[in-house]
């Protein structure tokens, strides 16, 4: 951590406003659990035609009747993923370096088995690696202090340690593969406090999104750690349940780095941290160790994202909310509205090859930027402005020196787009450099090193 987060300390995330009855998470209310549930149907030859109401998942059914706007969108994302497929050969020249960096990573989250998904109750599962007796330590303080430690040196950028909050516990486990949907409402007893940590996305493919990015690098840095941690939370005794991208959890783990100082909540839906902004992927365990837990933080996200609308302007599938101030309440919590089932079409649209992932709204983003002397700066400078001047002088900046493609540039071309970015991409993922292939496109984007 290389953001002295002591001066922005709060007793309440200014994030995490509740206005109303708070509700724990639902299996249905993440995404990656719909879409293959709906997949299946329709390989199964159920017709979409005939409404979410004619689904037989009474799951995912709950969903669309809380959403029914949402449903449009789920299944173009299906009859996008079909063009898309139609389309794909004749970009291979262009994309094969980015495709084959992108499913390398996804193929090491894939088929890595460390750590192992669990197949028992977290009663006898989260016990599996611990060895003997707790060993004692010296208070809560030092093991937080250690358990940091020990987080860098297994991988991660960022650490936050928080009680584990039931309001963010899915009522039922959320893990794709291998998990049990009737899982039950009940928390395990030894579930009491979660260290949840982040690593960045390459920033050079992130910064050219979508074409050229891919969450799994990130992905797979995170799980790795996850199982480090877990493993040696067990060496000391102590129970350990590591949760990793992208369905391994039973908890949301956004609000919870926010409990635990990492962030803040952003329009876009994402956390937004000060050292990494956006561009964080997020992994946790949770643990019986008694820790010392972080404060949360204030350094004035909200009123940035009040003003701001970058991402929400350059979402290629407007599935970011324009308003002034958040105009939606989740599960009891204030938040800018989002549309999930629209970005997922979007993804489904976008030139990666493994149909999962936009993150131009990260990219763009200006909390998204590398520490160089004058980043450091600002970072340091605008949450100390009580008078907002800092924030409208780099927004100014921001809208006037740097190029920003239209929202339809960043579609592909058989959708009317030209594969935009918000970077040009790196020299080493650009195939003409490399590979014996004739270069008939251009880049549409910022200069890649800017
Ligand atoms: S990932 Fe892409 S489509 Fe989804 S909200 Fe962000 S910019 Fe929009
Ligand atoms: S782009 Fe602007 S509005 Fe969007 S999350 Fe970043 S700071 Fe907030």
């Amino acid at each position: 951590m290389f953001f002295n987060r002591k001066p922005f300390e709060v007793d309440h995330a200014p994030t995490l406003e509740v206005v109303g009855p708070i509700e724990r998470p639902e299996w249905e209310d993440y995404l990656f659990n719909r879409y293959p549930v709906i997949g299946k149907a329709i390989k199964d030859g159920w017709n979409p035609n005939n409404g979410w109401e004619t689904l037989e998942d009474e799951q995912v059914k709950k969903y669309y009747a809380r959403h029914p706007d949402r449903w449009p969108e789920m299944l173009q994302a299906f009859v996008e993923q079909n063009r898309r497929a139609q389309h794909r050969e004749k970009h291979r020249d262009r994309f094969a370096l980015a495709w084959a960096n992108g499913r390398s990573w996804l193929k090491g989250l894939e088929q890595s088995n460390f750590p192992p998904k669990p197949v028992e109750h977290p009663d006898i599962d989260d016990f599996k690696w611990v060895q003997g007796e707790p060993a004692e330590f010296q208070s809560p303080a030092h093991a937080s202090k250690l358990v940091k430690k020990m987080v860098f040196t297994f991988g991660a950028s960022i650490v936050g340690i928080t009680k584990l909050d039931p309001a963010f516990v899915f009522k039922n486990t959320m893990r794709m593969k291998g998990g049990n949907r009737n899982w039950g409402e009940d928390i395990p007893k030894h579930w009491k406090n979660i260290i949840v940590f982040g690593v960045p996305m390459n920033w050079d493919p992130m910064y050219a999104a979508a074409g050229y990015s891919t969450s799994y690098d990130g992905y797979f840095r995170a799980k790795t750690a996850s199982g480090l941690l877990a493993a040696w939370l067990g060496e000391l005794g102590y129970a350990a349940r590591p949760q990793w991208p992208g369905g391994d959890y039973e908890t949301v783990l956004p609000p919870i780095a926010i409990q635990a100082g990492m962030g803040e909540s952003a329009r876009n839906g994402v956390l937004i941290t000060p050292e990494l902004g956006p561009n964080i992927r997020l992994a946790a365990v949770i643990t019986n160790l008694d820790l010392e837990p972080d404060k949360p933080i204030n350094t004035h996200v909200r009123a940035f994202c009040e003003e701001c609308k970058i991402c929400a302007d350059a979402c290629p599938s407007g599935s970011i909310s324009k308003a002034s101030k958040p105009d939606s309440v989740v599960r009891g919590f204030r938040k800018f509205a989002f549309n999930q089932d629209s970005c997922y079409r979007f993804w489904s649209t976008a030139p990666t090859d493994s149909g999962k992932g936009c993150r131009v709204c990260i990219a763009v983003c200006p909390y998204t930027r590398k520490n160089n002397w004058i980043h450091t700066i600002v970072k340091e400078m605008d949450p100390r402005d009580p008078t907002g001047i800092t924030r409208k002088t780099l927004l100014a900046m921001q809208h006037n020196f740097f190029y920003y493609p239209e929202a339809e540039a960043y579609h592909p071309d058989w959708t009317g787009g030209n594969f935009a970015g918000y970077h040009e991409p790196p020299e080493w993922l650009r195939s003409e450099n490399y590979l014996k292939v004739t270069k008939t496109w251009e880049y549409d984007g910022n200069w890649e090193g800017f």
